[in-house]
């Protein structure tokens, strides 16, 4: 496998160490899931997986079968659990600098609890 060039000091990897506190709603052998700090919508989850994988990129790239189907469970279990099937929910992730990724470490947002505007403003 290519090595990931991962910093391990991220907030999400200082998270998964338990160095730094979070909300957590979900946890299994693969992924994480959390209360995001600072919300942007009424519900804000962020859904990351365990492995050393700085964005999209790199998850679909290197990720096994196992690792990509229970991060993906994991969210819809997540939003199920937060309530937001009946009245919808956003999946975004931010991959890369042109995109804005600001924490170096694969991440779903999960928003919903109310209406959103449009994806793109
Ligand atoms: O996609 P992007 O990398 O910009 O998203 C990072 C997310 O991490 C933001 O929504 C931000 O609020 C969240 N965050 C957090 N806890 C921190 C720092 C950032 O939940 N300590």
């Amino acid at each position: 496998m290519t090595e990931i060039n991962y910093d391990d000091n991220n907030i999400f990897a200082r998270i998964l160490r338990h160095e730094l506190n979070a909300d957590v709603i979900f946890e299994n052998e693969h992924v994480l899931v959390f209360q995001d700090k600072f919300p942007q919508a009424r519900v804000h989850l962020l859904a990351i997986p365990k492995g050393r994988y700085r964005s999209f990129d790199d998850f679909s790239a290197h990720a096994g079968q196992e690792e990509i189907v229970s991060f993906f469970q994991a969210i819809g279990d997540s939003a199920r659990h937060a309530g937001l099937t009946h009245g919808g929910y956003r999946l975004v992730s931010n991959c890369g600098k042109n995109a804005g990724q600001e924490v170096p470490h694969f991440h779903m947002h999960i928003l919903g609890g109310e209406a959103l505007g449009p994806i793109i403003s």
